[in-house]
Parts: structure tokens; sequence; C-alpha cells
């Protein structure tokens, strides 16, 4: 067997070997119905609910082409700078399975919606640009749920229930050409896309992209040949990568397995593998040398689709703001460095700044918050930033109270613990836990004389000159007043009392 897991590290297999990667994410798309019939296309209805004949196939049932299906695939397509098909058809791809109630997907084969695009990446300030091969709709199937077994999967499991509410949910695939030439940064060439894609899609408004809930998943191709050969190894499918770090994984994972089977005098078998989340290792699927030939032919059901030219000029003009555009928009708005922007969209702080910034505060203000105080306290509980229990607008409040000179940064930060405990807003905070900094000079006066009192020999000293001595006082005024004080205001009240200065 090839695969009894025999590695080669990571760096010694991209110092001998070239990757190249491909990448084939499906996306569901979020429109209101399903791809050809009017059933819901919604997610955790009652199992069967969201049915009708035509997603059961039932004899005599036609399906008819969601309009919006359409539009929002031409939308993706021209995002990705592809070229729009003016004529184009669905194909019949025919297998069985049991999910599958038609014994057949309606799917795109040799004449996708849209082809020859491009999706550029930024990894460590070097610029990729993906080729996008193409964007094609298809439909998806059903899902089969295996009860008894401990797995949850079929082997094992006393019988099966399936649910037909994902039959004929419209899916776009979005396949990437080969990508060569990535060497040792190909695994973080791999996550940036998805990562590109999904923000993208995220952009379009065309679907809710949740990795984890399956509604954007992968298919990751690597292959490996050695250097300078200038050709190009037998590539692997890891199929249905449900998360960005799988995907990187998955692809170093592959990198060195492929290695090892070279430095063996095996070949790489040109097969669909599993990725298995717990381990970070793939395990071999089914082999494609014995993959089936589905037969495809023109749906003889569906009337080809023919998008006029002004239908497609008309969604390029409605197409949003797109994130690269906005993220360099951004980063000249607040004058920031392409590290300082990549170190802020790699902490998952770019929404959230943007956000803040949008709430009122300064750039730099929501940056540092962010990425300092706020990441820390993220790093220390373990969670995303993101998912922290505070929201743009607090911060934005707090640095606003900062700027005003109601809190000190020392202050600020303990509004932020209240704020993480659920006390209430910054506003509040600073009410309850008496937290604004005393710049009323009566109050801080009769500090400084309760001070002055306490240490007669420090202030007979600053009194005779020896200013530095003053330090003494400073600290016991903010002792008492709990560091609430503006310590600089604190001291040249010292000095005028004591020195007339
Ligand atoms: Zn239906």
């Amino acid at each position: 067997m090839t695969d009894a897991a025999a590695l080669v590290p990571y760096e010694e297999a991209i110092s001998r070997y070239e990757p190249v990667i491909g990448l084939e994410t499906h996306v569901e798309l979020g429109t209101v119905t399903k791809m050809f019939c009017g059933s819901p296309a919604e997610f955790g209805a009652e199992p069967n609910s969201a049915v009708c004949p035509v997603c059961l196939g039932l004899p005599g049932s036609l399906p008819v082409v969601n309009r919006a299906a359409i539009e929002y695939t031409i939308r993706i397509g021209l995002a990705l700078n592809c070229s729009i098909a003016s004529w184009c058809r669905f194909a019949r791809k025919n297998y069985f399975y049991p999910d599958m109630p038609k014994n057949f997907q309606i799917s795109q084969y040799d004449e996708p919606l849209c082809t020859d695009g491009w999706l550029e990446v930024t990894v460590d300030e070097t610029l990729v640009r993906v080729g996008i091969e193409r964007v094609h709709l298809e439909e998806d199937t059903g899902k089969s749920l295996h009860v008894g077994g401990a797995t949850g999967r079929i082997h094992g499991a006393d019988y099966s229930l399936v649910d037909y509410n994902r039959a004929g949910i419209p899916l776009v695939e979005v396949v990437t050409k080969p990508i060569p030439g990535t060497g040792a940064l190909a695994p973080f060439v791999a996550r940036a896309y998805v990562t590109e894609l999904r923000d993208l899609l995220r952009a379009l408004d065309v679907s809710d992209v949740r990795m984890e809930e399956g509604s954007l998943r992968t298919d990751v191709n690597t292959s490996l040949a050695p250097r300078g050969s200038g050709a190009w190894g037998t590539r692997t499918e890891t199929k249905n990568v449900n998360s960005l770090r799988s995907v990187e994984r998955a692809v170093r994972f592959e990198i060195e397995r492929q290695a090892a089977v070279l430095d063996g005098g095996g070949r790489v078998i040109q097969e669909t593998r599993h990725f298995q989340e717990g381990s970070g290792t793939t395990t071999p699927g089914r082999s494609k040398e014995e993959a089936q030939d589905y037969r495809y032919f023109p749906e003889p059901d569906l009337v080809p689709v023919a998008p006029s030219r002004e239908w497609v000029e008309k969604i390029r003009a409605s197409l949003p703001e797109l994130p690269s555009a906005r993220r360099a928009r951004l980063q000249a708005e607040w004058g920031l460095s392409d590290r300082e922007m990549a170190a802020l969209r790699n902490a998952g702080a770019l929404e959230l700044v943007a956000e803040t910034v949008a709430a009122g505060a300064a750039p730099a203000e929501a940056s540092k918050w962010w990425r300092g105080e706020l990441a820390r306290r993220a790093n220390e509980s373990g969670a995303e930033l993101a998912a922290l229990p505070v929201t743009p607008a607090e911060v934005a409040r707090v640095a606003e109270l900062v700027a005003s000179g109601t809190l000190s940064d020392k202050l600020a930060r303990q509004v932020l613990d209240g704020i993480l405990a659920g006390e209430g807003s910054p506003d509040e905070i600073v009410a309850a836990r008496g937290l604004a900094v005393v710049s009323d000079d009566t109050a801080l006066l009769a500090a400084v004389d309760e001070a002055i009192e306490a240490n007669p020999e420090v202030a007979a000293k600053v009194r005779s000159g020896k200013t530095p001595a003053a330090g003494v006082l400073v600290g016991a005024v903010m002792k008492a007043t709990r560091g609430q004080a503006d310590a600089a205001r604190v001291s040249e009240l010292i000095l005028q009392r004591l020195t007339g200065s």
C-alpha cells in the first residue's frame, strides 16, 4: 500500500518537488426557491416538507430554470472577470444515488455559463493571479441519514432515512485553472484563494457562505513533480474540505505524502481522497481509473439559457464594491502600509475596525483597540475576535471617551473589562464603576492638600527646590483618586501649591 502514511517533512519535500494545485468550490446559492421548481430553498425545515413533484422527480413533472439563480451566477462570473456565455445548455449527468430521486442530476457540462476569469490573492506580499476555468450551475442532491451505527456512516447502520429538502437547491461550482509556480506557498495560496472567494461571494450577497454548515465546500487538487523537470505530476482530489484551515492542511499533507510516494519510486494514483479533520491527513476514496461514465447529454426538458447582453450589462452595473477594491480604498483612507493592512486582515479585525471607524472612531484608535487589548483578550479566551461580546459601536464610544479626556487608556481598559463582563454600555460602566478621570481642580486640590499634609518632609524638600521629590506626592494623589486623576495636572497643582510656580 502506498498509503501507509509515510511522509517527507514539508521543507524537504518542497526543496525537491514543485506542487501544482487546483480548487473546485461548491457554493449553495441563497435563492428563495430551488433551481428548477418553486419549492422553498430554506435550511432547517422539517424533513421532506420543502419538496414538490419536480424536485421529487415524479413522472410527468417538468423543470423550469430559476431566473434568480442564473442572475446570481452571472454576478459571480462577472466579479471573477469571466466571459458570460450568450447561449448555453444544461446537461443531464446520469448516475444512481439514493438521495437523488430523478436518478440523474441536472448540471452543466461542456457549456458552462461563465468561463475564463481570474481572482487575485496576496500571500506574504506576493501577488498571485489565480485563473478561473469555469463557473457553472447545477442542483444539489438530498441528504441521507444513517441511523443506528456508531459513526453516522452507512456501515454498521440499522437503517437509513432520506431527506429531499436539499434536492434541487441551486449549487454553483467555481473551478480554477491549475495553479503552478507557488512553491512553498502552495498551501497558503489555496487558503487565501478560498478566503478571497468567500469574501467575494458574501459581498455579492449570493450565498451565506457558511463553510461549517456546508454551504461552501472545496475540493482540493494537488500534484507534485520533481523541481526543474518542467512536467506536471498526477493529481489527487481531496473532496469536500469545509474549513479554511483544512484547505491549507490538506495541500500541505498531500505534498508531504506524495513526496514520500515519489521518493520511494512509486507513482501517485489519480484518485479522490477524504480529509480527516482530527489527524490532518487524507485517506483514499474512489480511484479515478474506475470512475463511471456519466453519459452526459443536453437536458431535453429545458430550453437553452441565453442571457441578453443588455441584461448582463445591467447586472455588471449593479455589482457592489468588491472586497479587493474596498480594502484598497480603506487602506488609503486609513493611511496604513501594506503590512499593517495585512496584519489587520490576518487578525480577523478588518471588518471590526471598519465598523468602529464608521461608528465615529479615528482609524488609528479603532485599530489600536482591536489589534491590541481586544486581540489579547480573544487570545486568552481562545475566542475569535469577532465573537467577543463587545460591539464596534461600544469600542468607538470608549475611544471617544479617551479622546475627550474622560478616560485614560488605563481606565478605558477597565471599561472594556466591564463590557466583556456584560455590565452594560460604556457610559453605564463609567458611571457604575466611577471610572471617569477627575479633571475638576477643586476635587484634585483637596487630594493634593491631603497628600502634602500627610508627607511634611517630602513637601519641605520640594519647597527647598528638590522638585523631583514631588513624584511621591503625585503618587499619593493618584492612589487617593484610584488612578482617575490626570497625573500631569496633579504634578502642576503640587508645584503651584509648594513653590508658587
Ligand atoms: Zn420542488
